[in-house]
């Protein structure tokens, strides 16, 4: 007891003299002057960077202020986060190299390009692209970015003049601002004045969903490759317009651990990415080691963490010629916290990661022309491994959806063609405007290869985040690996969406329901309380083809006169780029637009469930895609209070992954009770144990048995690894006839599996709508035993629970907002699920 006390005693003075003694010398490096015009942190922030946890507004000001102070710093708004936070980048450099700054760019950038010989690497500065805190409530980073740009404005002396000469900075305070500003304010509200380090406090234990992601909960350090966030997107131009040789991102991770630098573990390292780039990871690494040295931090190296999935901000610059490196900081999480390592503060961490930054830029110097020459060569071998022919990708269908995935590739700079004239191949029709042409031979080769290959085997079992992310599959577009580059039209200088059209009728509207856009579209009718009708089968019509799930708008007994209907119409066609088609009669080949065949669709209201418990990735996705891609309004239902909603107004409650558990039982019965009286409820992969054991729906799980031998104590932790399924894709046959298949118009989809919940086949085959095939793997790692129980076993499964249904899918079909090809199964689930 004595002996506790005493160490609360010794603990809670060493922090009230750090508090008092807290001065930006604890940081600096002493051997500097520093110029006296130049603001400190503490000048704008009123106390020195550690003492509280910044929020981004007052770091914007403080950017803001240091830029306008100091000739060396050139500060710009790359874009804006969801909440219009900006997106600030900071280009230092001397002032002599800011004079001629674009010719030193397109020096740069012309490394990457044919003729790169004529270059002189000497003469070139090196670029750094220096990130901090995508994951907000990792906040050593963006703090330590107070720190790094002062030092950076103010040293002096020949060592900053020489940095300055020869490196172009492209500094990035805070790669995640919606996050770290929540992050800011649950920290900082919950401190005490006498900062309390047990790690029970609240001030630990961050309110869900934390503010590691952005405003829709998303892990931004995922998004590298995909681009689908505003973040992303500005961040991705800025990394492409310069080509940097080194690229860095300040993480944290666990509070018992302490400082780790990439290179990770080298048999998870991409096949794609060269050798020598994690040759050159360890030497940068030997600088970081060095510097670590020099204040007595602890830190380790190889053993945790990968270059595998090239959507990660440190592995996203391996595919690019440049270097990524991951630093992960143990946690103080608030501003001081017991751990194995003694009392971790939060001053400290800011240390090490402002250390780590100025030991990136001592590498940047000392290996400059190593840097730039790898990645001469690394575009150079492209070059003369350049592969001939084409990729085609699109959907006769669905010109959306190839449109997105053809905009991606236009923000990664790869060349994207129109098709010169339709064509059909293997059963499938390609159609100009529907599709695109990439050829292989090109700049970007090798990241366009990393985006579109099918990889199923690999040196390891192991991976720190997905194993397979092949874009033509997330999309579920058509595509030839194979085409030759006669298929080549006009180059894409921009992307341009098809232009919705609408033909008049007095009679009626049709509307296919392939196209990505149609939910939304559907959504605006409901909205105006226009009727609008499903088609159960196909039908044809003036012609014309249409396929199981086409909407059907009669002009007869609407809100809306047949002009004002019209006028509408044009409007939702123009907004969901999509054509819909003025019919003069109701007679046709197959079902008639009368016929009972047609059925109504009512107007939805949706509830999701979030809150503790509830994955917050996985509702942010859903609500992501409902109220940015499909307009369509949400409800955000907190789990804590459940019992106490009257959810009669609702038609959909959606239950996204969850750990542990979200609902209690009164909760349960409370979901019952509505689902009975007529709701749809849609639940995805846990909820299928949740639906089991509360009788929502009975489920026959299928069983991996699986015991270990010849396993090794030291090597049961991979072996247990190498039994999930970290993320791969798998392929599904499709009933189309059955309502959560309308709108596709193949016979099999490629659906994202990140989960070993197998559900066996009903007895019974028209309920089996969706159904894995015998060998499903298409591309990413999973087992031999995993795989084989996967086979013919079903994602999806719905039954009728009193007069409402319960629907369920084991697979996430919304998965990091760009698996497009499968968000219309939760659409058809929304629309139709009451048609099952
Ligand atoms: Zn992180």
């Amino acid at each position: 007891m004595r002996s506790i006390l005493l160490l609360v005693l010794f603990t809670s003075i060493t922090l009230q003299a750090q508090k008092d003694q807290l001065s930006l010398d604890y940081y600096l490096p002493e051997d500097v002057t520093y110029n006296t015009a130049i603001p400190t942190p503490e000048d704008v922030l009123g106390y020195v960077p550690g003492t509280w946890h910044v929020s981004h507004d007052k770091l914007v000001s403080y950017m803001k202020v240091l830029a306008k102070a100091s000739d060396r710093i050139h500060i710009e708004q790359q874009g804006l986060t969801y909440e219009d936070r900006p997106l600030l980048l900071l280009t230092i450099t001397s002032p002599e190299n800011h004079n001629r700054l674009e010719a030193i760019r397109q020096d740069h950038l012309a490394l990457t390009e044919t003729a790169s010989e004529r270059l002189n690497t000497n003469e070139l500065p090196v670029v750094v692209y220096q990130g901090f805190s995508i994951h907000g409530n990792e906040p050593s980073g963006s703090n330590a970015a107070l720190i790094a740009a002062y030092y950076l404005a103010a040293a002096q002396g020949p060592k900053i003049n020489e940095l300055l000469k020869h490196t172009v900075i492209l500094f990035d305070p805070s790669l995640n601002p919606d996050g770290l500003q929540r992050f800011a304010y649950w920290a900082n509200t919950n401190k005490s004045k006498h900062i309390n380090t047990d790690p029970q406090d609240r001030e630990y234990d961050e309110v869900w969903p934390g503010g590691r992601t952005n405003h829709y909960w998303f892990d931004m350090n995922r998004d590298w490759l995909p681009v689908q966030l505003p973040e992303s997107r500005a961040r991705i131009a800025t990394f492409h317009k310069w080509h940097p040789n080194i690229l860095t991102d300040h993480h944290e991770m666990g509070s018992n651990s302490s400082f780790f630098f990439q290179p990770g573990i080298p048999s998870r390292t991409h096949p794609l990415t060269p050798a020598l780039n994690q040759e050159l990871t360890k030497n940068i690494g030997n600088y970081h080691a060095k510097a670590l040295d020099n204040i007595g931090s602890l830190y380790y190296t190889e053993e945790d963490y990968d270059d595998f999935y090239y959507g990660k901000g440190s592995t996203f610059p391996d595919i690019n010629g440049s270097i990524g490196i991951l630093f992960e900081q143990a946690s103080s999480r608030g501003h001081a916290q017991e751990t194995d390592n003694g009392v971790l503060t939060f001053p400290f961490t800011i240390r090490n990661q402002f250390t780590a930054a100025l030991s990136t830029l001592d590498a940047a110097v000392g290996m400059r022309t190593e840097l730039l020459d790898y990645q001469r060569d690394f575009y150079k071998t492209a070059r003369s491994k350049s592969t001939k022919g084409s990729y085609v990708f699109g959907n006769e269908k669905d010109a959306a959806s190839a449109y997105h995935l053809a905009e991606i590739l236009k923000r990664h700079n790869i060349d994207v063609y129109e098709l010169k004239e339709n064509f059909s191949e293997n059963g499938k029709t390609f159609k100009k405007a529907h599709s695109y042409v990439v050829p292989k031979n090109q700049r970007q080769q090798r990241l366009l290869e990393a985006m579109f290959e099918t990889r199923t085997t690999f040196q390891d079992s192991l991976f720190y985040d997905i194993s397979a992310w092949t874009f033509p599959l997330a999309f579920n577009l058509d595509f030839i690996e194979e085409a030759s580059t006669s298929r080549l039209g006009r180059k894409i200088d921009s992307l341009e969406m098809p232009k919705g059209v609408v033909t008049k009728s007095n009679y009626g509207y049709l509307m296919q329901w392939h196209h990505y856009y149609a939910p939304k579209a559907l959504q605006q009718l409901l909205d105006k309380d226009l009727r609008a009708k499903v088609a159960m089968k196909p039908f044809s019509l003036n012609g014309k083809d249409y396929d199981y799930g086409s909407i059907f708008i009669p002009v007869q007994n609407q809100e809306l006169n047949s002009t004002e209907l019209f006028t509408f119409l044009s409007d939702v066609s123009k907004k969901s780029h999509l054509t819909l088609t003025g019919v003069p009669t109701g007679l046709t080949e197959g079902i008639d637009l009368g016929s009972r065949q047609f059925k109504p669709i009512s107007k939805t209201k949706v509830a999701l469930l979030v809150g503790e418990g509830i994955t917050p990735y996985d509702a942010g996705e859903i609500w992501h895609l409902f109220d940015t891609r499909y307009a369509i309004n949400i409800t955000k239902l907190d789990v804590k209070n459940f019992n106490r909603y009257d959810l009669s107004s609702y038609t959909d409650i959606i239950l996204p992954n969850s750990w542990g558990r979200a609902l209690t039982p009164k909760d349960a019965q409370h979901l019952k009770d509505w689902v009975k009286d007529g709701g749809t409820l849609i639940g995805f992969k846990n909820a299928a144990r949740f639906y089991n054991s509360e009788k929502f729906m009975s489920i026959k799980f299928k069983r991996v048995e699986d015991t270990a031998s010849n396993i090794s104590f030291e090597d049961r932790n991979n072996y247990f690894g190498a039994k999930g399924i970290g993320g791969a894709i798998f392929e599904a046959k499709q009933d189309r006839s059955h309502p959560i298949n309308f709108g596709y118009k193949n016979t099999t989809i490629p659906l994202f599996r990140n989960s070993t919940i197998f559900i066996e086949a009903d007895k019974d085959s028209y309920n089996n709508p969706l159904q894995y095939t015998k060998s499903p793997l298409l591309s990413g790692y999973i087992n031999d035993k995993n795989l084989d129980a996967l086979a013919e076993t079903v994602p999806f499964k719905h039954n009728r629970l009193g007069s409402g249904h319960v629907i369920l899918f084991t697979d996430n079909t919304n998965f990091r907002a760009f698996w497009y090809g499968t968000n219309k199964l939760l659409m058809n689930a929304i629309f139709f699920g009451n048609h099952m």
